[in-house]
């Protein structure tokens, strides 16, 4: 029988060890396994680039979350989609992400596979006519992150799974900002999710990493030949910190959409911003829809000021609770000016995001303690 999430959660890949009775399966902190004799193997374990137990534990722990027959970890989110690209993508063939993905993954597409041939272009994902206009019969991967970073505009996967399909191409979402608490895209008819594990799941930020879910068997016998072959795995400490923040996951993100839900409702209408990007703010241009495709509304939030890219950037120094820096999805609340911070890789491109945007994530602090921080550095 099939428990539900945060017994899944607990549960999945974490039975306890059968020499022992160690509740906590160990990490295996091991390179190389001894064979019985030559070419015979214990379950399997030859050298842990290949496979590791504690590996092992985590890939099963996330496969389950995301509902995919198959879960690949990896040494960080790019890792594992540099791998996933370089499965299926061969010189002449294009790939059609949003025009809002994070910086990174755009920056790997645009400075890596470029050059060796592949094609790139971006759209607006949240409008599908310009997303079948954008298609052509050479695009492999139509790459999807919903909610967006840093506008939490939402795409509908369902939809963009259909249409891609149709053109035949592979549908990657990106599920890093929702975490499979909120959206399990598979579901919904994609092909692929994709996890930067630094984020919610390891909810810390204590630890990197990546990961792949999917269920065509094919596929992950590539990916995995990849993440054998070109080695970007993660550690096994790393591995096990993964799963360990893993099984807070609901708790966490039940608190992180409860807290991001009261700032983003205490700061509409402040003089002092423009806008409050939040999808759970029911202005919000995608709140219908992630009302229906989502559990919850998330920890993020952007903020955008009447007073330009000054009062923005003194406002991200204000703050104390909000600490400065990169990242999300931290029990910690942070602040990011995208501009010159997360997305400063971006600017000059179609990805260029406003000068006078401010990108919270919301820890899981008190609420209270939270709203007075950001009204305190409102001013
Ligand atoms: C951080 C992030 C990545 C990249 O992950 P790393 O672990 O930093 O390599 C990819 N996608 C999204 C949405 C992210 O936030």
């Amino acid at each position: 029988m099939t428990h539900d999430f945060s017994t899944r959660a607990v549960h999945d890949g974490q039975a306890f060890d059968p020499t022992t009775g160690a509740v906590i399966p160990p990490v295996y902190l091991t390179t190389t396994f001894v064979q019985k004799s030559v070419g015979d193997l214990r379950n399997g374990y030859e050298y842990t680039r290949g496979t590791n137990p504690t590996r092992d534990s985590l890939q099963v722990q996330l496969a389950s979350l995301e509902g995919g027959r198959h879960g690949l970890s990896f040494s960080s989110g790019l890792a594992a989609e540099d791998a996933l690209l370089r499965t299926v993508l061969a010189p002449g063939d294009h790939v059609l992400m949003g025009n809002d993905v994070y910086g990174g993954t755009h920056r790997l597409v645009h400075r890596i596979f470029v050059p060796w041939g592949v094609t790139l272009s971006v759209v607006d994902m949240s409008d599908l006519d310009a997303v079948r206009a954008a298609l052509r019969p050479e695009t492999k991967v139509l790459w999807v992150e919903t909610p967006s970073n840093p506008l939490m505009t939402i795409s509908d996967i369902a939809a963009l799974a259909d249409i891609g399909h149709a053109a035949g191409a592979l549908v990657v979402v990106d599920n890093t900002f929702a975490s499979p608490y909120l959206q399990t895209p598979l579901a919904l008819g994609a092909d692929v999710v994709v996890h930067s594990t630094t984020k919610y799941l390891g909810g810390h930020s204590d630890v990197l990493g990546g990961a792949i879910v999917l269920n065509d068997d094919d596929l992950a016998s590539r990916v995995g030949f990849v993440q054998f072959a070109a080695g970007a795995v993660s550690g096994p400490m790393d591995a096990w910190l993964t799963t360990r923040g893993v099984k807070t996951l609901s708790l966490r993100m039940a608190r992180h959409c409860e807290n991001a839900q009261a700032i983003a409702e205490s700061l509409v209408g402040h003089p002092a911003l423009e806008r409050v990007y939040y999808p759970g703010l029911p202005d919000h241009p995608g709140h219908e829809l992630a009302a229906r495709q989502m559990r919850g509304f998330g920890g993020m939030l952007s903020i955008t000021f009447r007073g330009g890219a000054a009062a923005a950037k003194k406002f991200a120094e204000s703050t104390t609770l909000f600490q400065l820096a990169e990242s999300l999805g931290g029990v910690e609340s942070l602040v990011n000016y995208p501009a010159e911070m997360t997305h400063a890789s971006v600017r000059g491109t179609e990805l260029e995001v406003p000068d006078n945007l401010i990108r919270l994530s919301v820890g899981i602090e008190d609420a209270a303690d939270l709203i007075e921080d950001v009204r305190a550095a409102l001013g």
